[in-house]
């Protein structure tokens, strides 16, 4: 095959311990996956979860310095687990969804706070509200063959050495095989796919020069710096 200027880099995301490199396909967030986030974004928790996209070039690794974006005033962090896909498939079930999963690992979906509420309000997408530049970073992947399936555990991040969000795995309204088992009833899942599971409460605004840091249990953690 011939293309007419070089294809662009293969996005991917270290592995846990090794050499090797999760190959990033695309990126699946869910929304309101926490009872206590959803209240604090003003929302039924009974709502049930919904996905959105972002590209899988957002993604980004550990110790990454970004950027901060344009257009915003009011950006967010949201700590989140993050499934690395291993094996695709079409309408999985819940009792085997697990077997799809390749391994875990530390995330944050960074959000145009502000962008997000314009969208809301005026029923448009939040497309430019969550999958700008660097607005997927991603820790290394730790595999399911090392670490187990992660139903609960602490999940938490902090901002410059300050505790933001602090909640446990478990709180999730849907567990990962639930997620897993919705969003191939919407979407073939293919190996390489992520998928963040949701955020806890207590988001809030970061500004450039903050740091932050997100650790799950197991997983280790993921540091970041806005410039
Ligand atoms: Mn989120």
């Amino acid at each position: 095959m011939k293309f007419t200027f070089p294809p662009a880099p293969q996005p991917s995301v270290a592995i846990a311990e090794s050499g090797e490199r999760f190959p990033v396909r695309r990126i699946f967030c869910v929304g309101r996956n926490y009872a206590a986030h959803a209240r604090e974004m003003g929302n039924d928790d009974r709502d049930p979860p919904f996905f959105f996209t972002k590209p899988a070039d957002a993604v980004v690794g550990d110790r990454a310095v970004i950027p901060y974006p344009a257009a915003t005033t009011d950006l967010h962090y949201e700590a989140e687990l993050v499934v690395a896909i291993g094996k695709g498939g079409t309408n999985i079930t819940q009792a085997q969804a697990l077997s799809h999963i390749w391994g875990y690992g530390v995330g944050i979906d960074l959000t145009r706070r502000d962008l997000q509420r314009a969208a809301k309000s005026a029923g448009k997408p939040w497309d430019m509200a969550k999958g700008f530049d660097s607005s997927a970073p991603c820790g290394a992947i730790h595999p399911a063959s090392q670490v187990g399936h992660l139903a609960s555990g602490r999940i938490c991040l902090d901002v410059n050495g300050v505790i933001r969000q602090d909640a446990d795995l478990s709180d999730m309204t849907w567990g990962v095989p639930e997620i897993i088992a919705a969003l191939s009833g919407l979407v073939e899942l293919a190996p390489g796919d992520l998928i963040y599971t949701g955020t806890p409460e207590g988001v809030g605004q970061i500004k450039r020069g903050d740091t932050i840091t997100v650790a799950i249990d197991r997983l280790g953690s993921l540091t970041i710096s806005l410039a």
